[in-house]
């Protein structure tokens, strides 16, 4: 059995009912969740977790699954350390509520979409991202000069274009056969189900990604260059951080 992610069909879900299906030193495993796990170069979600008796853990952070026998959509859920100790008094099969830090989550989804339109505008091929709630930061394998003042003012126009984000998929076959659709070299594309998921923003960019995002550009709103810096002879690192 694999977690339902409900969070890949849906990224404004805030809450969802579950059952335990594993309890682990730190954490639960949940029949299904809209934590969404560190991965993809996006952080993994925080919040809490509600028992039927009205106990509260602390969601510290998502990661992915690191049990034996694994899918890729199987979601541990970390308890915060201080209240560890409760999780031997959880027992398979009990119904919980699960909600997430909705306030840091849609910083993610709006970074991780400012972060597609870097792509868009800077046609590079990317070496390296990480979303969290305070920064995009990404790595791009070129060597030519770039101007913070043109980044933004794309990256301005871009958002006031309230492009629609949507999801469609690609099979694993018709992926190999459009290499250039993988922008970003150290995340592999969530290939495994047979089909890729694709992130398309309308006129803008199409890319395989298994992270969050919002359902328009308008939603990003205010995002600028933050730093920028010279990473390695052949990278310069561009961090994007929101008004
Ligand atoms: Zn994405």
């Amino acid at each position: 059995m694999t977690t339902e992610a409900l969070f890949r069909r849906d990224a404004y879900l805030t809450s969802c009912d579950a059952h335990v299906r594993e309890i682990t030193d730190t954490g639960v495993l949940l029949d299904r969740t809209v934590f969404y796990p560190l991965g993809g170069g996006q952080a993994g979600d925080s919040g809490w977790l509600t028992l039927g008796d009205g106990v509260r853990l602390r969601i510290a952070d998502a990661r992915k699954s690191p049990l034996d026998g694994a899918s890729p959509d199987d979601v541990l859920h970390l308890i915060a350390e201080e209240q560890r100790d409760q999780l031997a008094g959880l027992r398979a099969g009990q119904p919980v509520h699960v909600e997430i830090d909705w306030e840091r989550r849609l910083r993610h989804m709006r970074l991780h979409t400012a972060s597609h339109l870097m792509c868009a505008i800077l046609p590079y091929p990317v070496d390296g991202c990480s979303i969290t709630a305070d920064y995009a930061r990404l790595d791009f394998v070129t060597t030519e000069p770039l101007s913070r003042e043109d980044i933004d003012a794309r990256l301005a126009e871009l958002v006031a274009k309230a492009s629609d984000v949507t999801i469609d998929s690609i099979s694993n076959e018709a992926l190999a056969a459009n290499p250039e659709l993988v922008r970003t070299m150290s995340v592999k594309p969530p290939i495994g189900f047979g089909q890729v998921r694709l992130v398309r923003i309308e006129g803008i960019d199409l890319q395989p990604c298994g992270g969050t995002h919002v359902a328009n550009t308008a939603e990003i709103g205010g995002v600028r260059v933050s730093k920028m810096e010279k990473k390695t002879a052949r990278t310069r690192r561009v961090v994007l951080a929101l008004d």
